[in-house]
């Protein structure tokens, strides 16, 4: 039997599983929708109820396919989409939004980001998000690839306090964040999303966490997420399109690393010592 997901919980209360479901390369190619739309389905039935999905990803194709998978079941599940920052200026935004729902089927997403930043005053960004807010359109906004130094900086902005997550790379071999970013999340309540949890599968392929993983008699995805998941208040969102590897994924929910193995994994992927420049795919 599996053991309950991990969850965290932004500033306002709300809940979300801590291992969610990722959607970068889906609806690229139309021949293989179906499998993509049963894959988010397998990781909703066993709990993986939060999808992120972006306006960039497959130019929208990819939202069109995480609206087909909540298609019918749109109130279990926690969706999360993105504005590209060239959309992101005070009107742009809103338009973007009213797109990217009609691409969900939906009426509301339940976590708006700003992908990355640009070139468009953040105080207009805001006052957009703030005004989908108001209207139902959207229940919460964030940010994604925003350093310590600009998170900072968007807090004390106009509104900005009121910032739900912070979605940046993060896992085993990308640890930068850890010196920083996180634990300036941690201490302000603020849920950080770890992006590309495998390094987009190249994780997979490391020797020292491929031989750690199979004296442990797991597969290296479960050992990559369980670390993450060993994060207080972090959400994972691996992409998988097939239902079989999501399974996997899911598995890491019930793995417990102990004090020894989290030594260990610093021991093969070491801590940051100092400031790094944040990493982004
Ligand atoms: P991931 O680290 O999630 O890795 C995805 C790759 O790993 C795919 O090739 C997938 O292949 C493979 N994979 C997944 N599970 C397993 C498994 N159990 N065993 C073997 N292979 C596996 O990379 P992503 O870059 O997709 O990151 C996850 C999500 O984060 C994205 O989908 C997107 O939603 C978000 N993201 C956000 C960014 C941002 O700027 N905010 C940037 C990048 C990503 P297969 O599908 O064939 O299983």
């Amino acid at each position: 039997m599996s053991l309950a997901l991990p969850t965290a919980t932004f500033h306002d209360g709300y809940t979300v599983p801590a291992l969610g479901l990722g959607t970068w390369h889906m609806g690229e190619r139309r021949g293989e929708k179906a499998d993509e739309v049963r894959a988010l389905q397998a990781g909703i039935d066993c709990g993986m109820t939060l999808i992120d999905t972006a306006e960039m990803y497959a130019n929208g194709g990819a939202e069109e396919v995480a609206g087909e998978a909540v298609r019918g079941r749109r109130d279990d599940v926690f969706l999360v989409s993105k504005v590209l920052p060239s959309n992101a200026s005070r009107q742009g935004t809103i338009a973007a939004c009213e797109a990217s729902l009609k691409r969900l089927e939906t009426d509301h997403i339940d976590l708006y980001l700003l992908h990355w930043p640009g070139r468009h005053p953040l105080g207009g960004t805001i006052e957009a998000f703030e005004e989908l807010r108001a209207a139902g359109k959207i229940s919460r906004w964030g940010v994604s690839n925003f350093d310590a130094l600009a998170i900072r900086q968007l807090s004390a902005l106009p509104g900005g306090a009121v910032c739900a997550a912070n979605q940046v790379l993060y896992n085993l071999s990308t640890r930068g964040i850890e010196f920083d970013l996180l634990p300036w999340m941690t201490e302000n309540a603020m849920p950080l999303m770890a992006y590309s949890p495998l390094d987009e599968g190249r994780l997979l392929r490391h020797p020292g966490l491929g031989k750690m993983a199979k004296r442990l008699g797991m597969p290296p995805a479960q050992l990559a997420l369980a670390f993450l998941l060993s994060r207080d208040n972090v959400i994972a969102i691996p992409k998988s399109s097939s239902p079989q590897r999501v399974m996997e994924n899911r598995a890491a929910a019930d793995t417990i690393l102990t004090a020894e193995h989290l030594a260990e994994l610093d021991q093969i992927f070491p801590p940051p010592r100092s400031r790094e420049p944040l990493q982004m795919i």
